[in-house]
Formats: C-alpha cells, sequence, structure tokens
C-alpha cells in the first residue's frame, strides 16, 4: 500500500504585506521546530510579494517549510503584463502553484482549459500543481456535486501523462466552504476525494492514483482538521482564513499530535 504524507498547505490568499510575511513564517519555524517533517508536510503560499522574504527564511530553515504561490502564468516569456512565470517561480525555489482556485475561477473567469495549460507550465518548470477543484452551492444542492467536480479534473488534465500524474496534489474545495465557516463533513470530503481517486485510477491505473495527494480545503480549524484527515482518501489541507493565524495553523499541521 502506498503511503503519502499528508500536505498541509497555507493559502494566505491576499493577505500579509512582505514585513508581516517575515514575522508569520518566523512564527511557523519557531513553533514548528520539532515537527517531523518527513511524516507532515507543510507549505506556505504567500502573495508573489512575499515569495523572496519566504524564501529567505525558510532557506536558513533547511527549506523544513516548502512555499509556493498561488497562481501561475500558462505563458513562460513575453509580452504578458502582470503575469508571473513558472520560471519564475523556479528559480526563487518555489516547490508548488495553485491552479484554478475558485476565486481565480470566480473573479478571472479561468476555465478548465486555462487551468490545463497552467497545469502544465508547472510540471515543466518542476513545481507541483495543486490543482483546486469543487462545486457550488446549487451544483451540491442538485446532487450533482461529484460528476462536475470529476468533469473539473478531466478537463484540467487532458494530457498530462501519467509518469507526471502521479506527483500531482488535487485539492477539493467545495465552493460553498471556502471562507464561509461551512466546513463539509468528512463524510462529504471523503465522498469526494474517494471519486477524484477513481476517476485517477481509470485514466492513469490504481498505482499512479494511490499516489497522487488530494487535500480536503474549506473552512478548515484546528477543531475539525484530525475528522477530516482521518478520512483514508483525505491527504492534507489547504486552509485558508486559518493559516493567517500562526498558532491555528500550527495546531492544524499538529493535528496528529
Ligand atoms: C482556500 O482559500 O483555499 C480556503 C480553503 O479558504 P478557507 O480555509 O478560508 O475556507
Amino acid at each position: 500500500m502506498t503511503t503519502r504524507i499528508p500536505l498541509m498547505a497555507g493559502n494566505w490568499k491576499m493577505n500579509l504585506n512582505h514585513l508581516e510575511a517575515i514575522a508569520h513564517t518566523q512564527k511557523l519555524a519557531f513553533a514548528l521546530e520539532d515537527k517531523d517533517f518527513a511524516a507532515v508536510e507543510v507549505a506556505v503560499l504567500p502573495p508573489f510579494t512575499d515569495l523572496r522574504s519566504v524564501q529567505t527564511l525558510v532557506d536558513g530553515d533547511k527549506l523544513k517549510i516548502k512555499f509556493g504561490a498561488q497562481d501561475i502564468s500558462a505563458h513562460d516569456l513575453g509580452a504578458y503584463t502582470g503575469e508571473v512565470s513558472g520560471a519564475m517561480l523556479a528559480k526563487l525555489g518555489c516547490a508548488y502553484a495553485v491552479v484554478g482556485h475558485s476565486e481565480r475561477r470566480q473573479y478571472h473567469g479561468e476555465d478548465d482549459e486555462l487551468c490545463n495549460t497552467k497545469v502544465k507550465a508547472a510540471l515543466r518548470h518542476g513545481l507541483t500543481p495543486i490543482l483546486c477543484i469543487g462545486e457550488g452551492l446549487d451544483t451540491r444542492r442538485a446532487g450533482d456535486h461529484v460528476p462536475y467536480t470529476l468533469a473539473q479534473l478531466d478537463g484540467a488534465l487532458h494530457d498530462v501523462g501519467a509518469e507526471q500524474a502521479a506527483g500531482l496534489v488535487i485539492a477539493y474545495e467545495p465552493v460553498w466552504a471556502i471562507g464561509t465557516g461551512e466546513v463539509a463533513t468528512p463524510e462529504d470530503a471523503q465522498e469526494v476525494c474517494s471519486a477524484i481517486r477513481g476517476r485517477l485510477a481509470e485514466v492513469y491505473g490504481r498505482e499512479t492514483a494511490d499516489q497522487v495527494r488530494i487535500q480536503y480545503g474549506g473552512s478548515v480549524k484546528a477543531s475539525n482538521v484530525a475528522a477530516i484527515m482521518a478520512q483514508p482518501d483525505v491527504d492534507g489541507a489547504l486552509v485558508g482564513g486559518a493559516s493567517l493565524d500562526a498558532d491555528e495553523f500550527v495546531r492544524i499541521v499538529r493535528f496528529r499530535d
């Protein structure tokens, strides 16, 4: 049986300037000094403007805390004002790039086709995409959440090969649970995460599917993380609001302690 190391990742969204990022990261590094990073992986996903500051700190911490970007350009270079390429993120030492967060889909019109080009851009530059998928409230109420989420998965992974798929991180983030305080039940999370793994097995084979890490995201807190992490197909959490409180994020990371 494959052992998947849980990934607990903090999505800071558009919060914390570079000075606040330094203080926050220092606090995390200090509080997690004794953590067994081989058993739980910890990553922060700051705004672009904080990446250099975070890199400087975690470099000194021998990269135990990993970091990544909240978005990535579909392009590698050129006249794309405001965009940041995978090459630039890789050069800074990013391990991850979030692709298709629901806030990018909602406010910037990102669709599955664009997510597909961004997933491929990340992979081209040795970054692990954290691909976010998940249904809105109407879809959930209609009972269509599984086919909806799997269609997003299929679209974003079109033409991504099995050798690359094994290293992916998929974040199941029901939109109705993001930033609302309304967390999915552990059973809800398991239902969709297991369907995601099932689809990956159909496309890439069971062995590959068993290596993919599938996170749950949506109002994760220290008080609900353990029950969600106890589900067999949940391999980590993508944490938004609660990751801005260093003490709370540390409690989430220490869900097993
Ligand atoms: C997120 O931003 O990916 C997220 C899950 O946010 P929150 O934890 O605040 O719901």
